[in-house]
């Protein structure tokens, strides 16, 4: 590709480079997986600050998760240097959040509210409606009758009650976030003026999951006619269950009719055979008829290798075994950026890899054998900091001590000390782990103590992965979003999984579909090795059931596919000591 020259746009193509140097009002880049979307949004943000003199404190970059705003935190700071930490780039709930904390008062909210977790809910639910059965049932059904307003009468009551007796304990729930952020944005305009005034830059990653509730925030903030980004591909819609509606995506040309609507076709992600495959496997119920996507990397092409093994504990061996040798294996190189990848003897390092699967139930055998072989895992869980044991503990004792002076770092490791001397044996772990969680935010806390307590009881996210730890990763598809692996398993391809199917029921048409996208995003998170496993029978809710392929591998072709001997058990004596 030509060189596109030097400044902050000199590592895009053109293609990138033009989206990234449009001046000003909306703007919609739709493009498939690696082909630089969050890249060229991030560098766009980097060039309207060094080159067009437009104020980093303007600029509010809105990401899917706290993971990959921290990601892009980081990019920018590389890319502008401190003036970096002058943009907002949030979620829509930590934004939300900030907004609710500025103006507290306006919502009748209390300074120092806090945010209710699920059990929280759960416990002023059961104290509502009289049974835990019941409370669970309306709790299931709290965000979809917030979004939707179409409850049953029980629930529209319980839900009335609920929301009375938070706002009386002087709580928040996750979606009053967002739901109290555009009541008081419409119920007071020139609070919204103030917001409009204050963001007039606003780029929105991974636009295609939007719900109601934050494309309404969103149009608020951003009228039409604004500077606003909006990137995302309508193919990697995958949070549906959730209220997300790839419908604001289809429909941001009418929103915005000045919007130029540009495309990016180079994947530079995933080998050839990848790529090839994942489109094959996307098109029956593609979003994006005319998508042209090209592979862009020279990266070497693997074939994607599809293997079948008889239950899962095989399936989890083949899993173990392939790493193995990867470990290893000589021949594993990525010839794109030259350099070698990992630390194994081939080349291929933990952080390397990760395995997919639909249902968290299915990390467990591969949790197991894993660990059985000496490998190090780490399974994603995205928990509320304050609810991770040992954290309230550290937290009150900071509190408690915080009219001592000094970095907050300090303050931690003193509050740690004290916590530890005072509780049993067996809480120390959780106590040090806690210590580990909290290390970052305290480093971005500077001295404010009383601040990082109310960041850490208020709204603080843990995202348990870390992209930097020597380990494999385990993750859910729809966790996978967004990220990329060298080296994916992607497990349980299997009619029932992938699909997934409820006991006694089909799922429709359009459940299918969203299926077939998420196998989509699970297979274009590879890099350079892709493997679809699956069982042919599998222990499900503790019966054992046959199992059949699922039929979204049909249309993979089996030139691009290569199929493997069952897998030989791997000898925790023959892995290189770690
Ligand atoms: P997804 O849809 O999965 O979120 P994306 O479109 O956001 O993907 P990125 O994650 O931005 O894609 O980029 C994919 C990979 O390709 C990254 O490793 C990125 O650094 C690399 N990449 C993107 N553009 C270029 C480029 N012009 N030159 C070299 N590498 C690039
Ligand atoms: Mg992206």
């Amino acid at each position: 590709l030509p060189d596109t020259g030097p400044g902050v746009l000199g590592g895009l193509d053109p293609d990138q480079r033009a989206a990234a140097e449009v001046p000003g009002g909306p703007l919609l880049i739709v493009a498939g997986p690696g082909t630089g979307k969050t890249r060229t949004v991030t560098h766009r943000l980097a060039h309207l600050v060094l080159e067009r003199d437009v104020p980093a404190s303007q600029c509010l970059a809105i990401t899917f998760t706290r993971r990959a705003a921290e990601e892009m935190t980081e990019r920018l700071q590389a890319l502008i240097g401190p003036d970096a930490q002058q943009m907002t780039v949030a979620t829509f709930h930590s934004f939300g959040l900030r907004i609710l904390r500025e103006h507290h008062v306006q919502l009748g909210l209390g300074a120092d509210f806090g945010l209710a977790d699920s059990a929280r809910q759960h416990e002023i639910l059961t104290a509502i409606t009289g049974d835990e059965r019941t409370a669970r049932r309306v709790q299931a059904q709290l965000s979809p009758v917030r979004r939707g307003g179409d409850g049953d009468p029980e629930t529209e009551a319980a839900l009335a009650a609920y929301l009375a007796e938070l706002r009386q304990q002087n709580l928040v729930d996750f979606d009053d976030l967002v739901v109290l952020a555009v009541q008081l944005l419409t119920d007071h305009p020139a609070i919204g003026e103030e917001y409009r005034r204050r963001y007039r830059w606003i780029t929105v990653d991974e636009y295609q999951d939007v719900d109601e509730l934050q494309y309404r925030l969103l149009r608020l903030l951003a009228p039409a006619g604004a500077n606003l980004t909006a990137i995302g591909d309508p193919d990697q819609a995958i949070y549906s269950f959730r209220g997300a509606d790839v419908g604001f995506f289809l429909r941001f040309e009418q929103d915005y009719p000045s919007a130029p609507v540009l495309a990016l076709t180079r994947n530079y992600r995933s080998g050839v055979h990848i790529l090839d495959g994942a489109i094959r496997a996307i098109t029956p119920s593609t979003l994006v008829p005319d998508r042209r996507l090209h592979p862009a990397s020279n990266r070497q092409a693997h074939p994607i290798v599809v293997h079948q093994a008889g239950d899962e504990r095989t399936e989890a061996a083949f899993v173990a075994r392939t790493i193995d040798q990867l470990l290893g294996g000589a021949s594993f190189h990525s010839l794109d950026s030259g350099r070698v990848l990992g630390d194994g003897p081939g080349g291929v390092g933990f952080n390397d890899i990760a395995v997919l699967y639909r249902t968290d139930a299915q990390s467990h055998a591969i949790l197991d054998e894993l660990t059985r072989c000496g490998l190090p895992v780490q399974k994603r869980s995205h928990d509320r900091l304050s609810a991770r044991p040992g954290v309230d503990l550290l937290v009150r004792e900071m509190l408690h001590v915080a009219a001592r002076t000094g970095p907050v770092a300090d303050q931690l490791r003193l509050a740690a000390k004290a916590v530890a001397d005072t509780v049993p044996e067996d809480t120390r772990p959780d106590i040090h782990t806690a210590v580990e969680l909290l290390g970052p935010l305290a480093q971005r806390c500077g001295q404010d103590v009383p601040r990082f307590c109310r960041e850490v009881l208020l709204g603080a996210e843990v995202d348990t992965l870390d992209p930097r730890a020597e380990a494999i990763s385990l993750l859910t598809l729809h966790a996978a979003k967004g990220l990329e692996f060298p080296v994916v398993f992607l497990i349980g391809c299997e009619d029932g999984l992938l699909p997934l199917r409820w006991p006694g029921t089909e799922p429709t048409v359009a459940e299918v579909a969203e299926e077939r996208r998420l196998f989509f995003v699970g297979m274009t998170r590879a890099q350079d090795h892709l493997y679809l496993t699956r069982a042919t029978r599998r222990t499900i809710r503790g019966t054992q059931q046959d199992r059949t392929s699922s039929p979204f591998l049909n249309p993979l072709g089996e030139a691009i596919i290569q199929s493997e001997a069952p897998a030989r058990r791997v000898r925790p004596a023959q892995l290189p000591l770690l």
